[in-house]
């Protein structure tokens, strides 16, 4: 179709239906997807992705060892990145997950992480989690970073089989047995010599990451890095 055309026919679209931001509810404008620029302000942004040796890093990394540890947003209770969260994972909105995907891809980009990795790896859900909800928000995360990095990314490599407890109660040391056989390699798939990017969405103890990345050390990745949307 001519691009004019498609243009002055979506103009007509958002006219009689507007689309609105999944942060604040506000009708989107021209130029805007998904989220608006006003909420993609507010959000906090962490400069994780420009400091190697930042706060997750060094937090994560006393749990396996790895090249990079990064997420676009701070997390805040109540906040907006919260918001934007809950539209990903609750009220079917993958799109949301693609798009900051796109955004870190491109933030990576500009702080020289073009290169740095081979392959990109979603945390898998649970397999009834993944039938209810009809997508995973981190390979959605994945699809988006890979889109911009111009890397692959496998949402069947890595598994999850046996159901886990809620985290939330347990003890560290609870938390890491709770984890153990959790994860599984789909398909064999050769890992081996791969700068793996492994993502999520959110990170708050690792113990999930550190699952996965023990796998993936087993199976013989060269260096582990870790991009989440955002961090507690
Ligand atoms: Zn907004």
């Amino acid at each position: 179709m001519n691009s004019r055309f498609t243009e002055i026919l979506l103009d007509f679209v958002y006219l009689f239906f507007p689309r609105y931001c999944l942060g604040c509810s506000d009708a989107l404008v021209k130029g805007e997807e998904t989220i608006c620029t006003t909420c993609m302000l507010e959000m906090a942004k962490t400069e994780d992705h420009l400091y190697q040796e930042n706060a997750l890093y060094k937090r994560l990394s006393l749990q396996m060892p790895l090249a990079r540890a990064m997420a676009l947003f701070k997390f805040s209770k109540n906040g907006r990145v919260q918001q934007v969260l809950h539209q990903l994972k609750y009220k079917n909105h993958p799109e949301i997950g693609v798009m900051l995907g796109r955004v870190y891809g491109e933030r990576m980009i500009a702080g020289g992480l073009g290169q740095a990795f081979d392959l990109i790896l979603p945390v898998p859900l649970h397999p009834a989690r993944r039938r209810r909800r009809g997508y995973n928000q981190s390979a959605k995360f994945a699809e988006g970073l890979s889109e911009k990095l111009g890397i692959p990314f496998s949402d069947s490599t890595l598994a999850r089989g046996k159901k886990t407890e809620t985290q939330t109660r347990k003890s560290k040391l609870d938390r890491l047995e709770n984890m153990r056989g959790v994860f599984q390699l789909n398909r064999r798939e050769n890992l081996a010599g791969k700068r793996i990017l492994l993502v999520d969405d959110v990170v708050t103890t690792g113990a999930t990451l550190e699952a996965c990345g023990q796998l993936l050390f087993k199976e013989g990745c060269s260096e582990l890095s870790i991009a989440c949307i955002a961090e507690t």
